[in-house]
């Protein structure tokens, strides 16, 4: 088995247009390790959300995307949509910055998180309803029974975080992309949230892809950090050493943002 479950190599995406070609992503190379929490960090627009994309076969084809992206061994680009989808299902899960958004305001939550599991699962109905409420737990929702009946707006945006990694989690992916998952959340709910992740790399087999523009979350979640700049990864490496002496002026640059 491979050491690392997520491997970036020379991608580029352009998106073109009639008016002018968008080269969003140049030459981008990252990897996450197994085990890991890769950190990547960037002003908005820099290509974060669109390397995210690109590693789940997400782009569409209005994107021109060269290059590799290996998840957890599988070649992603010109793969056709039913290997995307098996791979999308069982090795690589996805949450994103606002929770509402993923989620079917008329149906209940642990419906939609049932859904999910057995649609990319085949298991009954009551394996599944089990395995929903071990997420629930899981992610410490604080009454998995009573969370499962609840509607999306009966529940607060860091509960409904919590139901999106549980959504997440019960698939049991080997990579976790999370596209601002805490941005929306207030400071002492996204502490929590962090706290969470930390808990479930630590016992899952789980490896997490965390983007954000906030390098204060990186210091405090991820073991290395990518950053990019322009579609470009300018800099990465360990944490600690990337925050203690940044290479790219663009890096000190974005930690004179922190507090
Ligand atoms: P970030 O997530 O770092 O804020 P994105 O990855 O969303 O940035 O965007 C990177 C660049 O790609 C931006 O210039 C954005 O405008 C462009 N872009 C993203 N999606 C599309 C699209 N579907 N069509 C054209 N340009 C796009
Ligand atoms: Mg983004």
């Amino acid at each position: 088995m491979s050491d690392k479950v997520l491997e970036i190599r020379n991608l580029n995406v352009t998106f073109p247009s009639l008016e002018r070609n968008v080269h969003a992503i140049r030459n981008c190379t990252l990897h996450v390790n197994r085990g890991e929490i890769l950190g990547l960090v960037g002003e908005s627009g820099s290509g974060k959300s669109v390397t995210s994309m690109a590693a789940l076969g997400l782009l569409g084809s209005s994107a021109r995307v060269k290059g590799n992206i290996r998840v957890v061994g599988r070649e992603i680009i010109d793969r056709s949509e039913a290997e995307l989808q098996e791979i999308r299902g069982r090795k690589v899960a996805m949450i994103f910055q606002n929770p509402f958004t993923a989620l079917n305001p008329f149906f209940q939550v642990g419906r939609q998180v049932m859904d999910a599991l057995l649609n990319s699962h085949f298991m009954s109905k009551e394996e599944a309803r089990k395995r929903v409420f071990q997420a629930f737990k899981d992610v410490r929702l604080p009454d998995p029974e009573i969370a499962f009946n609840r509607y999306p707006h009966q529940m607060s945006g860091g509960q409904l975080q919590r139901v999106m990694i549980a959504m997440a989690l019960v698939c049991e992916p080997e990579l976790l992309i999370a596209d601002e998952p805490t941005t929306a959340l207030d400071v002492t709910v996204q502490a929590q949230i962090i706290l969470l992740l930390r808990e479930l790399v630590a016992k899952k087999n789980l490896s997490i892809l965390f983007i954000t523009h906030d390098l204060g979350v990186v210091a405090a979640l991820c073991d290395r950090v990518a950053v990019m700049y322009a579609g470009m990864v300018v800099e990465s490496g360990p944490v600690v050493d990337v925050l203690a002496t940044p290479s790219h002026p663009y890096t000190s640059a974005l930690m004179k943002t922190v507090p």
